[in-house]
């Protein structure tokens, strides 16, 4: 579930400065009174009296990534290298590599249009 993380740093002669980081949530933080109090959404992080309110653009936002669960598994495919797969026509090379993400991308324009193509699925193939 989401998660709001505060941390605090102080700079010489200022006052001690909060930044806030919601971890996970599902969607973009906001603050809001419930009976009273203050909260930060998502994560219902109740902010003390003597707490600004936070500006919403002040407050990180890393969102709640699925994991893929059929993620192919590809032990014979190397990180570091670039696959050169042939093209329909026979008279190029697409290069094909996985992402940091760990899947497989394409150089071709079919794979940039719908994020998978032949050959993709051809390296994937020959790879297992
Ligand atoms: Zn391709």
């Amino acid at each position: 579930m989401s998660k709001v993380l505060v941390s605090e740093f102080a700079v010489a002669g200022k006052e001690v400065q909060r930044t806030y980081a919601i971890h996970g949530g599902l969607i973009p933080p906001f603050t809001m009174t419930c009976n009273g109090e203050r909260y930060i959404m998502p994560g219902w992080y109740k902010l003390k009296a003597n707490e600004a309110t936070p500006d919403i653009k002040d407050i990180a936002y890393y969102p709640y990534k699925p994991k893929k669960a059929n993620q192919p598994n590809l032990p014979n495919i190397k990180s570091n290298k670039v696959y050169k797969v042939k093209s329909s026509k026979g008279n190029s090379f697409y290069e094909v590599q996985l992402n940091t993400s760990g899947s497989l991308e394409c150089s071709c324009p079919g794979y940039g249009f719908r994020r998978k193509c032949r050959h993709v699925t051809e390296l994937m193939q020959t790879s297992i």
